[in-house]
């Protein structure tokens, strides 16, 4: 076996965890001279930039596409409100939790790689929201507005329903071959997400070595307390949000929770909503009760569009990094992060680390682009220790589409509730 053949053999996630950890050590024995290896670093910072804007075009596109009109009905409009709802409470709490533990105070990587960042003036909510829907979509994507690519990525997608729902023939031939070229695209996408992911070790140790190579290993204790600030926000949401919503439709979270954790558990090791969804759909029917017309529609959907964990995570690594730069995001910017890392955690794929691609996204929005190197610095860090992060996260993004599914069913007299005794 060539050695590319064994390195790609090798789960993505201990590489990158090598990386960080040789980059630590070779920043530390090698010192300021690592800074050569830095061009490794903003190659990788450019792949994830260049793969922003299309993926988020492509995947949104099919993603509303792939909800049927007539299923936008009752349980449509439920589960949907449901998600939305969910997925910005998680974002609260973790702009809470990210205050609370003052994550990234102590990085101070203000000071380094000479560029200082301009925060420009926080625009009114009127004008966040106007501003959302792009003048020229071409523009939006070339400029890189994400949340404009988003609402016409949305708009698009519902109008290929409607053409591929049609009785016209034209039309719904059109509508399929849009459609599935768009399906290829995003397709396509996640192959070269996976790609980067191979090349991000290579980039990590670069970036990483850099920045304790230039501010010492200190930099360690405020990633820890990343981590500990997302899982204690995770667990606050599980057991008060998830519990107080469970609650109020007379159900118990604690039998929820003896039903859902086989789903749990997978989603925890594999990263994966996507790859959690059999698993998810299997303990939804015979753990839960909830009955196959509802489940097939918003466990898919869910394990596509609702993930309050990355959303939490986006807040919280925005704030990580933010800090770590010494600025201080103003209530706008905050408003900001909460309305960006919805959308944010909608369009992530349900595959390892896409959430971490995605928080450029959140970044850019409050003024924090890649491009700066200062920010740059910060974000490997984050990107250092995704593995721990992100299986948290998942865990909580499926474990929000089965609590969503449980109500939804119980309000349609969907659920056996026999199960739930
Ligand atoms: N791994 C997450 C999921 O599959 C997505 C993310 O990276 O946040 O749900």
């Amino acid at each position: 076996m060539g050695l590319w053949e064994s390195y790609k053999r090798f789960p993505v996630i201990y590489k990158i965890l090598i990386g960080f950890v040789l980059g630590i050590i070779a920043g530390i024995v090698v010192g300021p001279q690592i800074a050569v290896l830095y061009p490794l670093g903003t190659l990788l910072i450019r792949l994830l930039k260049m793969i922003v804007a299309p993926i988020v075009l492509f995947s949104l596109v099919v993603g509303a596409a792939s909800i049927a009109p007539k299923k936008l009905g009752k349980i449509g409009t439920k589960i949907i409100i449901y998600y939305l709802a969910t997925s910005a409470v998680a974002v609260i709490i973790g702009i809470f939790m990210a205050r609370l533990f003052n994550v990234g105070a102590g990085v101070n990587i203000s000071t380094a790689a000479g560029t200082t960042i301009k925060v420009s003036k926080a625009p009114s909510i009127v004008d966040v929201l106007l501003n959302i829907v792009p003048t020229n979509p071409f523009a939006a994507l070339t400029e890189g507005k994400v949340l404009q690519i988003i609402f016409f990525a949305i708009v698009l997608g519902i109008a290929l329903t409607y053409l591929m729902n049609s009785r016209n023939e034209r039309l719904r031939k059109a509508g399929e071959t849009v459609y599935r070229v768009f399906d290829g695209l995003a397709e396509a996408m996640y192959k070269i997400v996976r790609g980067i992911l191979e090349y991000m070790p290579i980039g990590v140790f670069a970036l990483i070595g850099y920045v304790v190579a230039k501010y010492g290993p200190k930099v360690l204790g405020p990633l820890a307390v990343a981590v500990i600030a997302l899982y204690v926000g995770l667990f606050i949401h599980i057991f008060v949000t998830y519990g107080g919503i469970l609650a109020a439709f007379r159900l118990n979270i604690l039998k929820f929770l003896k039903g859902a954790k086989e789903a749990m558990l997978t989603a925890f090791v594999t990263r994966s909503s996507s790859g959690t969804l059999p698993v998810t759909m299997r303990v939804a029917e015979e753990n839960l009760g909830v009955k196959k017309t509802v489940y097939s529609f918003t466990l898919p959907l869910g394990a596509t569009i609702n993930m309050d964990g990355t959303a939490m995570y986006q807040a919280i690594a925005t704030f990580f990094i933010a800090s770590a730069l010494g600025i201080h995001l103003t209530l706008a910017q905050q408003l900001m992060i909460v309305l960006t890392a919805v959308l944010a955690s909608i369009g992530t794929a349900g595959v390892p680390s896409a959430g971490l691609i995605m928080l450029a996204m959140v970044l850019q929005s409050v003024g924090l682009p890649l491009t700066n190197p200062n920010v740059m610095l910060a974000y490997s860090m984050i990107a250092g220790i995704d593995a721990i992060l992100d299986m948290g996260r998942t865990m909580v993004n499926v474990t929000g589409d089965l609590v969503g599914t449980s109500i939804v069913a119980k309000t349609e007299g969907e659920l056996d509730l026999t199960k739930w005794k």
